[in-house]
């Protein structure tokens, strides 16, 4: 028989074999005592065979009578040989020794029957999120496929399939009809005559050999935690076809996927190059591919569905199949291709157009207005009013301009969005510009003339471009005519919008998604120098280039979030803002207690730096008014302040105080605490999260007591009371040894847990201990202390308990190097014995303005307050979440102190590692900053500026609810 030729052969639906009938062929044909489960296919007839006790033992495919024993030989060959050249497990032909490899059955037709190595691990069917590794993993295989083959050769691979996509234009024309819905079928066939146009003229350019031509999510199967693809099954497309159709149809089956959109396809199309680098033809004609085979996919379903109507696989697809079809034509193929070019690092720059568009404008003259996120006149939420850029322009040209005009390509923070979840649309293919006087607008170079009925738009065509300026003008003619260079288009009176496109570049928006900016600002020209203004900087230097630099320059055992961290810039309230203008909820920052850039803190620290700023040795009124402030928010008999920069130094301080007051050097610390990076603050932390040694390098003078936690320490629920006692007996048999600590020191409130209350009458029983043993209670309120808990301004209030000495810091100085340690008169004292205290800047007047200006706002814009009602409202729409998603354990804390504690099985309370770094990853790309905590990094830590909004903590939950829904 010779091999299938899809345009002699239309109608392909799978062979009719029932699980029953497949036992029966596994038993005769192969000897194999099977249980039978069907598995979906669009042409073959699919089985999983297992043994009784479940385990796999292959799959029995059935191919479609359509195919011939050499295409079926060709296959197996295949994928054995892609297994031995590169290691991709591969669904090789498992026959037992003995029977025939491929089984021709004794049916009506001629069938043929082969059991195919079962490969474990799932695959990224259906339409969940696919993390941006897993993206790239499939790119990867997909290059390691085509460089593996590319040595393969069999007669079984000369066939003629509807997913070559050398025939893809044909088929889209043969199955087009088939499509019900007139729109999608019009849309589907002009996108593919439009991506067809240009493979056609780089066909004789595309190297050409045997792919498997299908290497989609359901084709894979991914092993081990990270669930990566690795494994490569269904080789029931295998043909020859161009060697970049491998990875246009791997693109294109990530298209399908949740969020996934063209541009987080790159991943894909790098890993591919890395491995099998793609040639300049390949470059061009990759996403006419993918647009391509998004078409044949569309009219192919539709096809297979109406020929095979009981074919729920087919049926089911459809949708997916046009989302695919959808998404690849979002973009317009040439911006996708530069887009794709400069990814690969490829790309060439263009030639500046060059001309002159007014006459003679004087040097200075021309204004550029700064809409960036780094931009002082942003500051304040400033670019949140909508005429921001109207008023900006005003300033500029009310100081004498002869016009203000905008930069091109350069992310306006003015276009940017607070609590999206994709990126805005921030950066500008052209200028705005705002004349100080009637300007007249000049051809820059000659071309024909049009004018707008409708919007007054005047558009001058030219050879090499096409110049477009609309807005408050009042054109020179009426169009339609044409325009020598110097000779005027128009008259501006107000702001208009200049573009300039390349020649063939039909429209381009005037303000464009980051992820696409390179693609689209390749289709323009710059403005500026037609303005006789320098050409604009271009995007600006984005996250990858300053980490690069930062590991340079900056120990990285200063870690940073994130694989990829955005670059951040701008704050403000729980907003930060990447210098492309992305918006991001900050949902970690609680050191920002206030938020972040509160105009009256930087206008009091601004006040201050310019007035005074010296040492506390000096007499000046700020430190005097700060401590009493400080010591008023304490009850006595805490009436004495230290003022110190970190939270670090004030545990230090207080370690310090301790001995003495006591001159005892033993502390008694809880376990999994972090108290700091000091000599003797990192003695008493004993978070593995901070430092994976820290049990095993711990001095001999720090002892712990277990971890009181009671979600999921030793004794949980009503059985946490038992902490106390153990803790209590711990210090007394130090006492017994002749060991008495000199001070007793944790959280109040327990931080590193992810915000969790201390059982019931913890403090008062431990702090009773230790007292008893002649040592001091330290209360390190450094994270949960000035209000965060909501209910107590101090959170070793809900214990009930006063301690001997309290720390802070953070909070305080809303991200201001400031630290305090507040304590009794006669322990403060007993620092004489070590000499005299005194730290540079500690109390200094700028760090106490700083300081009362955050008390003072604290208190007057109420976000105490504020952190018990958004904070019991984020808790209740978590509550409501868990009763939808298993995954969360728990929900610790109090006000805007909390923990989502994410486990893989309610009962064992496996913590969800993986799971937990990689929703925080996928909620970022949704415009969330969320981090793990706790020693097993399964908590997400949420403790935001305590401004945060109702609307914020929705658009957190909403998120958060999605990524569990769909995916991470
Ligand atoms: N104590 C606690 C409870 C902390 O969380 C931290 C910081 N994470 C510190 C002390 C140390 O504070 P700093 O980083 O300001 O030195």
């Amino acid at each position: 028989m010779t091999s299938f030729d899809f345009f002699e052969a239309t109608e392909l639906p799978v062979p009719a074999i029932t699980p029953v009938h497949a036992a029966q062929i596994a038993a005769a044909y192969f000897g194999l005592a099977a249980q039978v489960t069907s598995l979906g296919s669009q042409q073959d007839a699919n089985f999983l065979l297992r043994t009784d006790d479940g385990d796999p033992i292959g799959v029995l495919k059935i191919a479609n009578p359509a195919f011939s024993r050499a295409e079926l030989e060709a296959q197996d060959a295949a994928a054995a040989f892609i297994d031995a050249a590169e290691g991709i497990r591969t669904a090789t032909n498992v026959a037992p020794t003995g029977v025939p490899a491929i089984a021709e059955l004794d049916s009506g037709g001629t069938l043929y029957a082969r059991v195919i190595r079962f490969l474990p691990g799932g695959t990224l069917s259906g339409n969940g999120y696919v993390r941006p590794a897993q993206v790239a993993a499939l790119g990867d295989l997909a290059g390691r496929t085509v460089r593996a083959l590319a040595a393969f050769d069999h007669p079984g691979v000369d066939r003629v399939l509807q997913w070559d996509l050398r025939h893809g234009m044909r088929t889209v024309e043969v199955l087009a009809g088939h499509v019900a819905d007139q729109h999608r079928r019009a849309t589907v066939e002009a996108a593919a005559a439009a991506a067809w146009q240009i493979v056609a003229d780089l066909a004789d350019d595309l190297p050409v050999q045997v792919i498997h031509s299908d290497i989609t999510g359901d084709n894979v199967v991914c092993a081990g935690p990270a669930t990566l693809p690795d494994g490569l099954i269904d080789f029931g497309d295998l043909t020859r076809s161009w060697t970049v159709a491998e990875l246009a149809v791997a693109v294109a089956a990530l298209l399908r996927h949740q969020g996934c959109e063209p541009a987080t396809t790159l991943p894909a199309i790098q890993a591919f190059h890395a491995v099998r680098p793609l040639g300049p033809a390949e470059v061009e004609a990759l996403w006419p591919l993918v647009l391509l085979r998004g078409a044949v996919l569309v009219v192919s379903g539709v096809h297979q569905s109406s020929i095979d109507a009981d074919n729920d696989y087919a049926s089911s697809s459809l949708e997916d199949e046009w989302r695919i079809f959808q998404r690849a034509n979002t973009i317009p193929i040439r911006v996708m291709t530069d887009q794709i070019r400069h990814a690969l690092g490829v790309a060439h720059p263009a030639e500046p157009i060059t001309g002159r568009l007014i006459e003679d404008p004087a040097v200075g003259d021309i204004v550029v207005v700064d809409l960036s996120p780094e931009a002082d006149a942003m500051d304040g939420g400033a670019w949140l009013a909508p005429d921001c850029e109207d008023r900006l322009a005003a300033d500029a040209l009310a100081a004498g301009a002869c016009a203000a005009v905008t930069e091109f390509g350069q992310a306006r923070l003015t276009r940017s969005e607070t609590l999206g979840d994709t990126s805005p649309a921030t950066v500008p293919t052209g200028m705005d510009l705002w004349p100080g006087r009637p300007l007249t607008v000049i051809a820059p170079w000659p071309g024909s003339v049009t004018v707008d009925e409708n919007s007054g738009a005047v558009t001058l065509t030219g050879t090499d471009a096409t110049l477009e300026v609309r807005g408050a003008l009042r054109p020179a003619g009426a169009g339609g005519h044409r325009a020598e260079a110097g000779d005027a288009l128009a008259t501006v009176d107000g702001r208009v919008w200049i573009q300039v496109r390349r020649r063939g570049v039909g429209h381009v928006p005037q303000f464009v998604r980051p992820e696409y900016a390179v693609g689209w600002l390749t289709q323009v020209s710059d403005p500026g120098p037609l303005l006789g203004l320098p050409p604009a900087a271009g995007l600006a230097d984005d996250g990858v280039a300053l980490r690069q630099r930062r590991a340079r320059a900056f120990a990285e055992v200063q870690e940073h979030y994130y694989d990829h961290p955005p670059r951040i810039e701008r704050g403000w309230r729980e907003h930060l803002v990447g210098s492309d203008g992305r918006s991001y909820l900050d949902m970690v920052n609680n050191v920002a207690v206030l938020g972040h850039g509160h105009p009256v803190l930087a206008d009091a620290v601004a006040r201050q730096w310019r007035r005074l700023n010296t040492n506390s040795r000096f007499n000046y009124g700020s430190v005097v008014a700060f401590s009493e402030r400080l010591a008023a928010t304490l009850p006595d008999p805490l009436d004495t302040v230290f003022l110190v920069n970190s939270g670090s130094e004030s545990d230090d301080l207080a370690l310090r105080l301790a001995i003495a007051t006591t001159g005892r050097h033993d502390i008694v610390a809880v376990a999994e605490a972090y108290h700091g990076w000091t000599y003797a603050t990192d003695a008493i932390s004993t978070s593995i999260a901070d430092n994976p040694n820290a049990l095993s390098t711990r001095p001999s003078w720090v002892h712990t007591v277990p971890s009181p936690n009671a979600y999921r320490g030793e004794h949980r629920g009503p059985d946490a009371s038992k902490y106390a006692p153990e803790a209590v007996a711990i210090i007394e048999g130090l006492v017994a040894q002749g060991n008495p600590p000199g001070a007793f020191i944790c959280e109040p409130f327990y931080g590193n847990a992810g915000g969790m209350a201390l059982p019931d009458g913890y403090l008062k029983a431990v702090y009773g201990a230790v007292r008893a043993a002649g040592g001091l209670a330290i209360a390190d309120e450094v994270q949960v202390g000035y209000g965060r808990t909501g209910r107590w301004f101090w959170a070793f209030e809900q214990q009930g308990v006063v301690p001997d000495i309290v720390c802070v810091a953070k909070a305080m100085g809303n991200g201001q190097p400031l630290g305090a340690v507040i304590t009794t008169k006669a322990i403060a004292d007993a620092y004489r014995s070590c000499g005299y205290f005194f730290s540079s800047a500690g109390g200094s007047p700028v760090s106490s303005v700083v300081g009362l200006t955050v008390l003072d706002i604290i208190e007057s814009e109420g976000l105490q307050q504020n952190a018990v009602t958004v904070g019991d409202h984020i808790v209740a729409r978590i509550n409501e979440l868990a009763t939808r998603h298993p995954i969360i354990g728990t929900v610790h804390g109090s006000g805007l102190y909390m923990g989502v504690e994410l486990v893989r099985d309610r009962t064992t309370l496996e913590p969800a590692v993986l799971e937990t770094a990689a929703i925080c990853e996928r909620m970022r790309e949704l415009g969330v900053i969320v981090q793990p905590t706790g020693d097993r990094q399964n908590v997400l830590k949420m403790k935001p500026p305590m401004c945060i909004t109702r609307e914020s903590a929705d658009f957190f939950v909403d998120m958060l609810d999605r990524v569990l829904t769909t995916g991470w």
